[in-house]
């Protein structure tokens, strides 16, 4: 063996396994799972911790090499950006072959694609025609083109929010949901706020078949979480492939000159202002505020949703947990930091509102699950099982929490003891271990891409 993980509780989500155990890793992958003893040239001392499958995150907006260093302290193993993803996927993976500290994977998105076809001036969300100019005929198509070349390329899935492109009717939503049906990929979408706008995207996967992926139901939908999670059960039952995401936090963050922000609050009184904070102050918003503060441009957190949405939202059979990790010239929302330490600390341990097996499914087999028609190699990550790839998370059940605040985002979490992605240490002994790049590009097989 390369490696052993030595009297750990071993917790496998798929066979559930839940039990006293050693494991031996070779060449990046599980080789071994036993009651007796083994030996390896490098140990690890697990004993009174939990052994778990890497947790995968599907929603990431933080794909750099910091932010991967952070998502690692947090048991990150392979992150994605599946929402907002890229125009040009190639280009993207690209531009991580030197080497990542953990595994990732990319979308082609639908709001880039239209950003580069409409020639829109944003960084990261559209500020311009990209959000409020009509395609013609010709752009529709070329937008359709660019996104079946990010297929070919290997796209994971695809990304969509129509409330950052508000001027995309319904026959463009049609293209983008009518390309995922045909070659049966999953459209990770950001959908319209509320049950009306649930039921709008939902007219779209009815006419279509097209898989969907609803993320973060938790900010999307606020007081009406209840009803939306049951529209979703309501379109499985009708056959079709409906799943969603959640994370942990009662406010969430984007940009303030983009549509979805503008469209709430362009006009708003000073009270819906007061919801939303200027991260680099930590002060509250007003009129005069909100304007001035458009002008500089950059992230908000908007104050917005309850623990108790949140809480239901996390805790539903139909969640998994996924961290919209966002950050932006140093500035970032706490989740980036703390998603996953926060679900195993606050809801797990203190709240008892999720068990720790089920919590970790929802980090681990059910995001793996979610992208496996497309891209097989997600069959060997999200288990703790021989053959899997060597993504391990060890974790001190009785201490992990999330430290990271909305005025200190950075603040890595306690009692993630050590990461591990295809068989080398992340975090070892809750530390980082700088300059090991051990992760590898997720992307779809060949044979995934479009009929
Ligand atoms: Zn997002």
């Amino acid at each position: 063996m390369d490696r052993v993980i030595l009297g750990g509780r071993v917790m496998d989500p798929d066979s559930n396994l839940d039990a006293i155990a050693n494991i031996g890793i070779l060449d990046g992958r599980i080789a071994i799972i036993t009651g007796q003893s083994i030996r390896g040239r490098d140990t690890i001392d697990a004993s009174g911790l939990v052994v778990a499958p890497g947790f995968i995150d599907l929603h990431d907006h933080g794909q750099t090499p910091e932010i991967y260093r952070y998502r690692s302290l947090d048991g990150v193993t392979t992150t994605f950006e599946l929402e907002v993803g890229t125009s040009d996927v190639d280009a993207w993976y690209r531009a991580r072959s030197a080497g990542a500290r953990i595994n990732y994977g990319v979308s082609i998105g639908h709001i880039k694609v239209r950003m580069s076809v409409m020639r829109d001036s944003g960084t990261f969300l559209p500020v311009g025609d990209g959000a409020y100019g009509d395609a013609s005929a010709e752009q529709l198509a070329e937008i359709v083109k660019l996104m079946e070349i990010g297929l070919s390329q290997g796209a994971v899935s695809i990304g969509a929010g129509f409330p950052y492109t508000p001027a995309a009717t319904r026959d463009e939503q049609l293209a983008v949901f009518r390309l995922a049906a045909m070659s049966k990929t999953p459209v990770h979408l950001h959908c319209r706020p509320t049950v009306a706008g649930l039921t709008e995207e939902l007219s779209l996967v009815d006419e279509t078949d097209a898989p969907l992926q609803v993320v973060h139901i938790n900010s999307s939908n606020l007081a009406e979480t209840p009803a939306a999670l049951a529209m979703i059960n309501d379109a499985r039952a009708r056959g079709h492939d409906v799943t969603a995401e959640a994370y942990p936090y009662a406010a969430g963050m984007t940009e303030i000159q983009s549509a979805t922000i503008l469209d709430v609050y362009r006009d708003a009184p000073d009270e819906l202002l007061g919801r939303i904070e200027w991260p680099k102050t930590g002060e509250r918003l007003n009129r005069e505020s909100f304007d001035r503060c458009r002008e500089i441009g950059g992230p908000i957190v908007v104050h917005d949703n309850t623990e108790e949405m949140v809480a239901t939202a996390l805790t539903s059979p139909l969640t998994m947990i996924a961290s919209d990790s966002y950050w932006q010239n140093g500035a970032g929302h706490p989740r980036t930091t703390g998603t996953y330490s926060r679900v195993l600390g606050l809801y797990v341990r203190e709240r008892k509102s999720l068990s720790l097996m089920e919590a970790i499914r929802k980090m681990t087999l059910i995001p793996a699950q979610r992208l496996e028609a497309r891209v097989p190699a997600m069959k060997q990550k999200g288990r703790l099982q021989v053959g899997a790839d060597a993504d391990i998370t060890i974790f001190d059940a009785a201490r992990v929490l999330d430290r990271s605040t909305y005025r200190e985002p950075t603040l890595a979490p306690v009692g993630i003891e050590h990461v591990i992605v295809n068989g080398v240490s992340v975090v070892a002994n809750g530390r980082a271990v700088e300059g090991v790049t051990p992760g590898m590009a997720v992307r779809a097989s060949r044979s995934a891409m479009v009929a």
